[in-house]
């Protein structure tokens, strides 16, 4: 096995690509000295191909709940009669100062994101003024993820500064209906086209633990591929009660581990985050594996309907992995790691 995953890797840092069948056989490594060997070399891919900067952005949830879809692992869904805050879009004050907050701690990556799957006309125009504000009262990319958008409304993102706009497959085409029923994968695919085709920067990943299997996962990679995106975040599923899946058991660390690293073998340049649901499935221990086995970043400072680590927390974390943390914090109580990231010791 270690022959085959050296031979897939030499073939990634020469540019070429790893097909299905190669990635269904990595997906299903047992063996622990396998997975340690794959691990580092996800690794490899990912020092290859990124810096030592970590890829970090942190986000708002500018309007919670009130969402007609029913995707199942979602508290922000009508449907289900969960805990989930419910409000209608935040003012531009309100957002201006959660994102003076993650400005100030070094996070320079920026997302608001709003439940559901389609604006309203007004709701709309309210983001636009939104980002001009972000646009002119910081320093931030600004980044969105606004449910299906057409063309116009790219557009006019674009025109409002923003760089990067997310729309998340989150599993495969074949599992997506046992998930979800109000809407179809083929239009997550088409709002994915849409983002493509306005030449914003496409952020595009997934929920793993919702019930799908090893071959749903690299399955979903794959559909993510002709998309190239720039950022692929990878949740792992937070069961929240209310929701159909709220007794969804933790998964095995160890698949969350092998899935990412495999993730990395698909998408080499993507900068691939580790999202919600982290710290409630992966120790911290296992979080440090994960950014030393295939992930370059984390999404920081809590998710839409859940808390995340403490932000200086998790740049020690970062930190320990190896990765340069954001000068502003360098003068608290983290100091920059070395240029070069050490080799995971797994
Ligand atoms: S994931 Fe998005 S579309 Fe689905 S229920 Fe939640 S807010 Fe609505």
């Amino acid at each position: 096995m270690n022959d085959f995953i050296d031979q897939l890797k030499a073939r990634i840092f020469e540019g070429g690509q790893i097909t299905f069948e190669e990635a269904r056989r990595l997906i299903e490594i047992e063996d622990r000295a396998d997975l340690d060997h794959l691990l580092k070399a996800a690794w490899e891919i990912t020092f290859h191909f990124h810096s030592n900067q970590p890829a970090i952005c942190s986000l708002v949830n500018a309007k919670s709940y009130l969402c007609g879809e029913d995707c199942a692992f979602c508290a922000q869904s009508v449907h289900f009669n969960t805990e989930a805050p419910r409000y209608r879009l935040m003012t531009s004050e309100e957002i201006l100062k959660a994102a003076k907050v993650f400005e100030a701690k070094g996070i320079r990556d920026f997302c608001v994101v709003t439940s559901g799957v389609r604006l309203t006309d007004d709701e709309f125009e309210g983001i636009l003024k939104i980002y001009r504000r972000l646009r002119t009262e910081t320093r931030l990319n600004l980044d969105g993820s606004l449910g299906f958008l057409n063309k116009e409304r790219v557009q006019k993102l674009k025109e409002a500064g923003v760089r990067r706009v997310n729309s998340n497959l989150q599993s495969s085409r074949e599992f997506y209906p046992k998930i979800v029923s109000s809407h179809t994968y083929e239009s997550r695919l088409e709002a994915l086209r849409m983002l493509r085709e306005g030449a914003v920067e496409v952020c595009a990943g997934g929920i793993l633990n919702v019930g799908e299997t090893r071959e749903d996962r690299i399955r979903l990679a794959f559909e993510l591929k002709p998309f190239s995106p720039h950022c692929f975040p990878v949740n792992i599923l937070h069961p929240r009660p209310g929701t159909p899946l709220e007794y969804q058991p933790r998964p095995e660390p160890e698949e969350m581990l092998k899935t990412i690293a495999v993730f990395r073998f698909i998408h080499p340049h993507a900068d691939i985050k580790l999202a919600g649901g982290r710290e409630y499935n992966l120790t911290e221990e296992e979080q440090q594996k994960a950014l030393q086995g295939g992930a370059n970043g984390l999404i920081m400072g809590g998710y839409l309907t859940t808390q995340g680590n403490p932000i200086n927390e998790d740049f020690g974390l970062l930190k320990r992995a190896g990765y340069q943390i954001p000068k502003i914090q360098n003068a608290d109580s983290c100091k920059p790691a070395d240029d070069q990231r050490p080799l995971p010791t797994t």
